[in-house]
């Protein structure tokens, strides 16, 4: 097939400085957890983007020196030498599609700890840094200053030897030195340096000029800068000094690439933000500069893409998450295949690594960080190796990603689902606040399956033992998924609570349903993702008086890893929901709960009429035993093996599908990156 001409001008080239980038998908510098310490798998992830058809393809921030390291976050190095062969190694990856290489070289100063080089971390003022560590910065005098400039250009030649096309200066998500000489909050230097914009922008507009001197005449030297740090006045915002730096550095670099500050509001979630949530903030860009502009926002539709290019706001499409979720996006839209776009759902799963120090996952990519280690690439995988049929129970998410993948394979494959509709739990909890886009993940697998004759799907089938037997199928995968429990075990509870099994109990699934609770609720949070916010935040929106208990010291506690907590709280906090933290649920009595201080045991009383424990789920593992022992082949996956994300869901499916018919691996199913061992 060929592309819809309307989409033409998306893989137009775009000249930026001394190179030519092939077309306008454009993947922005992001972390990934794999960085220095697994960079083979780095390269082949950024190389499988290459293959895709992603223009450009950046490293994600890139250490510039040991002073100023981000220990125990995993990002790339180019502290010496040494470094340049592990990033020439992903030049060679995406210059093999015939697509650009990037590079961020970053100076994290009072961003960073320097907890493994132990140095003492340096920025505009002697302030404490950034993270809650009990470090404190120094401020830069002169000769630091001209240190700083000497390391950017170490830098951007080491850049350039490595191979590398675009070389960023980094001036973003409140997270660089280069922006914290900007931001008049953090900058109260007297000299040259401070005061006035003119002085705040002096570090940058030289480091921009070193690395031209440098390294501009076969690379090209791109800004990205925060032109909005979400805070009005308080901050660096696009209707002040945020367009005002832009206007006295118009023309100096090659390349603008864009954004809003901090990370979390650049990669802000859908449960917040549409797609092309930062726009308004960017716009102004392409009016002040001739220099050509990128910018992100979650893009996924190619409609939207070209509505930007030509109403004159961006040049170049930039995506980090959409290009995780479907690295061969640019090319499914060049072969008129635009309906098979795996589209990014914004949930941050992606994000959750590089806080846990884990190369990335994501929730709709199950190949992501796989394409070097288990040689999973996200578009081609083996032929059966057996005219094999397989029975699937459970259309969720892993029963979902099993029957697109052994379908793609070419098995016949049965797909039985007990409900009227497909998307198990995502079905379910796209319904709740927020999370619509969620049911992307049901969307895109239901459309491929309904597109390979091979595979068939019966809905309003919930399948007994004895019927799952009767298909005669050659294998049987139970993907059945799991129940919300009720007695309130979990992690701060290894026993039932007492009185659990009084009437005023509800169960996550019955709320999920459509169940309405009677009086006041209260929900209590032994789960700490997302489930008990969204609970909440549905409940008061129904008109319900609503107590929010947890044992830690903020809601939704591990959402931390995926950039929202914040929101969440504030959310929660403005439509009224009364939050009790540092608190187990410990006995349910009728109209009121006794709550126990997690540090004192001292017991309080709370009204209420119902009562939900968000705490743990029971895999539905029924038709597994009941099937055992008479079926010859029989897998569990997803949930109904163990309750997990929804990633973890796709994963099971996916894997499951992979290693149908393969040969056991015995020991560690996947390659390893060792480090060397040093020659003493
Ligand atoms: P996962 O996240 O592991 O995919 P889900 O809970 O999202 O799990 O999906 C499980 C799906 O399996 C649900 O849609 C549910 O209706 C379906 N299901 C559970 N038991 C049966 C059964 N016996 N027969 C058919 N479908 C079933
Ligand atoms: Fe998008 Fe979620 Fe995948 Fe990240 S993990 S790329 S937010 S679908």
């Amino acid at each position: 097939m060929r592309r819809d001409p309307r989409f033409d001008i998306l893989f137009e080239p775009v000249r930026i400085g001394p190179v030519t980038a092939p077309n306008r998908f454009y993947q922005v510098p992001h972390c990934n957890g794999m960085g220095h310490q697994y960079p083979s798998s780095m390269a082949e992830m950024r190389g499988v983007k290459a293959e895709g058809g992603w223009g450009v393809v950046n490293t994600e921030e890139c250490e510039i020196t040991h002073t100023s390291e981000l220990t125990s976050a995993i990002e790339c190095r180019l502290w010496d030498d040494s470094d340049i062969p592990v990033l020439a190694k992903m030049v060679e990856r995406v210059h093999a599609h015939g697509s650009l290489a990037g590079i961020e070289p970053a100076h994290l100063g009072a961003g960073a700890a320097n907890t493994y080089s132990r140095e003492i971390p340096m920025g505009p003022a002697a302030r404490p840094i950034d993270l809650h560590e009990p470090v404190h910065a120094r401020a830069m005098d002169k000769a630091d200053i001209k240190a700083f400039r000497q390391m950017h250009v170490d830098a951007a030649i080491r850049s350039k030897k490595a191979g590398f096309d675009i070389v960023y200066v980094y001036a973003g998500h409140d997270m660089t030195t280069l922006m914290h000489f900007l931001q008049a909050d953090r900058n109260d230097r007297s000299d040259e340096y401070g005061g006035s914009l003119e002085n705040r922008v002096r570090l940058l507009r030289e480091v921009i000029e070193d690395t031209k001197d440098a390294i501009g005449d076969t690379c090209a030297v791109a800004v990205r800068l925060a032109v909005d740090e979400m805070l009005g006045a308080r901050g660096i915002s696009c209707d002040a000094e945020g367009r005002d730096i832009v206007e006295m550095l118009a023309e100096l670099p090659d390349l603008w690439d864009v954004n809003v500050s901090g990370w979390e509001n650049d990669s802000a979630t859908s449960r917040f933000t549409d797609e092309g949530y930062q726009t308004d903030y960017v716009s102004f860009v392409k009016q002040v500069t001739t220099k050509p502009v990128v910018g992100v926002g979650r893009f996924t539709s190619p409609d939207t893409m070209v509505s930007l290019v030509k109403n004159g706001v961006l040049d170049l499409i930039g995506a980090a998450r959409p290009s995780i979720a479907d690295p061969f996006l640019p090319k499914k839209i060049d072969e008129g295949r635009v309906e098979d776009i795996r589209e990014c759902i914004g949930c941050n799963i992606c994000v959750s690594g590089d806080f846990l120090g884990a190369p990335m996952r994501c929730t709709q990519n199950p190949t992501m960080g796989e394409e070097w280690r288990k040689g999973w690439h996200p578009e081609r995988i083996a032929p059966k190796t057996a005219d094999e049929t397989v029975l699937i129970v459970g259309g969720g998410p892993a029963g979902l990603e099993a029957a697109r993948a052994l379908g793609q394979r070419g098995y016949d494959v049965t797909l039985a689902e007990g409900r009227g509709v497909l998307g198990g739990r995502v079905h379910i909890e796209s319904q709740l606040p927020g999370l619509t886009q969620w049911r992307r993940v049901a969307d895109y697998r239901e459309y491929q399956i309904s597109q390979m004759a091979n595979v068939a799907v019966y809905l309003n089938s919930p399948l007994s033992a004895d019927q799952a037997l009767e298909f005669g199928a050659d294998h049987i995968v139970l993907a059945t998924g799991s129940d919300w429990d009720t007695t309130g075990i979990g992690r701060s509870n290894r026993r039932a609570i007492d009185g659990h099994d009084a009437g005023s109990v509800l169960s996550v699934d019955a709320i999920c349903a459509g169940q309405s609770p009677t009086g006041p609720v209260l929900i209590f949070d032994d789960d700490y993702y997302y489930m008990a916010g969204v609970l909440a935040e549905k409940l008061r929106a129904d008109g319900h008086d609503v107590t929010y208990v947890t044992p830690t010291a903020d809601v939704s506690h591990w959402t931390h890893n995926t950039m929202e907590q914040a929101r969440i709280q504030t959310r929660l906090m403005e439509m009224g929901v009364e939050i009790v933290p540092l608190h187990n649920l410990t006995g349910i009595r009728s109209g009121h709960v006794e709550l126990s201080c997690v540090y004192t045991d001292v017991v309080k009383k709370v009204d209420c009429a119902s009562v939900i424990p968000v705490t743990m789920r029971n895999p539905k593992q029924d038709l597994f035993w009941a099937l055992r022992d008479r079926a010859s082949s029989l897998t569990r996956i997803g949930d109904c093996d163990a309750p997990g994300t929804i990633a973890a869901a796709v994963y099971a499916g996916h894997r499951f599908a992979r290693e149908l018919g393969e040969p056991e691996v015995s020991g560690v199913p996947f390659k390893r990156e060792l480090p060397a061992l040093a020659v003493d």
